[in-house]
């Protein structure tokens, strides 16, 4: 039976960095893959928010695969024929804005695994873990096909459905509302072409979220990235919206590509890549245990997930809670502790880093969002008050007053609507 003094279970960017910390420090680390290449499998929309990533990886902005820095934002409300944008382009300096940027995700997790690597932890890819190895009721290690491994602690960064958070009793499985499901394609265009078309420089990169019919009303949004010779372009749904209109995921972003807005965009590219995937949609109000005797959750494993609807936030939590585990780790070693209590400073280190404090400020977001209105009759309201007020046909010019009183009150009551800037103001 081989030993490690921690064993991780997945390469995604919540476990590598996890790895990467530890091996550091000088831990024995084993960290296992099931796909062949790290993030080969691993689907994201394309931003990666950078505050994380220089403090942990010095060389990060010379060596880190950055596709393009986000230097403009773009939010789109739609209706089948019609949208609005309300576009932010951000200083930069030389087309570098240090604030996010976009990523592929094969290139990206493959890297961060490199780095952990390279500190001495040990990556065994394509190889799926398929048990928690007991020992006197205690997580003792995994169970990978014929072998097992012994380990002080076992850490889950399996991501979203996280079955090994759901055996060690951490979390139980999660319900259709919590869960929302995602497409994305992967369009290829010449990279001048993108620069034309995005009205971008060499590095620069844009950044849209769409609300309305980019997800034929149904609570999620579509989203679009650009990364240097590629689109990234998806669409994310509420699972139960899907079940209950009986629609599919694949039909929604079929539906999304008709879209004038979007044609004119992708217009010429060719999908190199088509995938999907879960995103848990808990907020800290749901969030599971994190941790217990020699075992911890880090990245989607742990809902580590803040949704505003304007930003989606997932790797740099997963960065950061990896960091804050492995953290926790080393100070249980010091301690000669590894129960419970031992590893108790995780929340602590998650605190420090003002994870804590977002996930509880963000909190109520997760539930403004199951609001439908946002994604039917507010895109709508915002579209045709724009059509209304730039239609000049020789039939009578109208007020944008008289517009405005009709579309905004006439749609929904002054009463829910009031109700539901307050809830968004307040909770995003
Ligand atoms: C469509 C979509 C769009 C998103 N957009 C963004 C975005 O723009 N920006 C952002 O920051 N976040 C985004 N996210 C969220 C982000 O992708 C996740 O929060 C992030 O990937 C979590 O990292 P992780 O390491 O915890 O999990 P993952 O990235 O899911 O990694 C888990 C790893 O564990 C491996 N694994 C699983 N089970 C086993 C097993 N039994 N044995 C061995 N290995 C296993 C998997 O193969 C995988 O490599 C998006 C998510 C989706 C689905």
């Amino acid at each position: 039976m081989d030993e490690f003094d921690v064993v991780i279970i997945g390469a995604g960017p919540a476990g590598s960095s996890t790895a990467y910390r530890l091996a550091k420090e000088g831990f024995n680390v084993l960290f296992v893959e099931r796909s062949n290449r790290p993030g080969s499998k691993n689907v994201f929309g394309g931003r990666i928010y950078s505050y994380p990533f220089p403090e942990i990886y010095p060389d990060f902005w010379k060596e880190a695969p950055i596709e393009r820095y986000v230097t403009q934002e773009n939010l789109v409300f739609m209706t089948e024929s019609n949208s609005v944008t309300m576009k932010f382009d951000s200083s930069s300096s030389e087309g570098v804005s240090t604030q996010s940027f976009t990523a592929l995700r094969e290139k990206f997790d493959s890297w961060m695994a490199k780095k952990a690597e390279e500190a001495g932890a040990l990556l065994i890819t394509g190889t799926r873990v398929d048990d928690l190895y007991w020992e006197n009721g205690k997580i003792a290690g995994i169970i990978a096909g014929p072998d097992t491994v012994r380990s002080n602690v076992v850490v889950a960064a399996d991501g979203v459905v996280s079955d090994f958070a759901q055996k060690a009793g951490l979390r139980r499985e999660l319900t259709a509302k919590e869960v929302s499901v995602a497409v994305k394609e992967t369009i290829k265009l010449p990279k001048e072409t993108i620069q034309d078309r995005f009205n971008l420089g060499k590095r620069e990169g844009a950044a849209y979220s769409f609300v309305g019919s980019a997800t034929g009303y149904l609570r999620g949004g579509g989203f679009l990235y650009t990364n240097k010779e590629t689109i990234s372009l998806g669409a994310v749904v509420n699972s139960e919206d899907l079940s209950l209109q009986k629609k599919e995921i694949f039909e929604i972003i079929e539906n999304f590509k008709l879209h004038p807005f979007i044609q004119k965009l992708v217009r010429g590219g060719k999908v190199v890549e088509y995938s999907a995937h879960m995103i848990p949609e808990l907020g800290v109000n749901t969030l599971p245990a994190l941790f217990k005797d020699n075992f911890l959750a880090v990245g989607d494993a742990a809902a580590m997930v803040i949704n505003h609807g304007y930003t989606y936030r997932g790797v740099d939590l997963a960065v950061v809670s990896g960091i804050s585990a492995a953290e926790a780790i080393i100070q249980a070693r010091q301690r000669g502790d590894y129960s419970h209590m031992g590893l108790s400073s995780y929340p602590d280190f998650l605190k420090k880093r003002g994870i804590m404090d977002d996930m509880n400020k963000f909190k109520n977001a997760p539930s403004f969002l199951q609001n439908a209105r946002i994604f039917t009759a507010y895109p709508r309201m915002v579209c045709d008050f724009f059509d209304r007020m730039y239609t000049v046909d020789g039939k009578g010019k109208e007020k944008i007053f008289d517009i405005g009183k009709d579309e905004m009150f006439g749609k929904v009551s002054v009463l829910k609507m009031l109700r539901d800037m307050m809830s968004g103001l307040r909770s995003m």
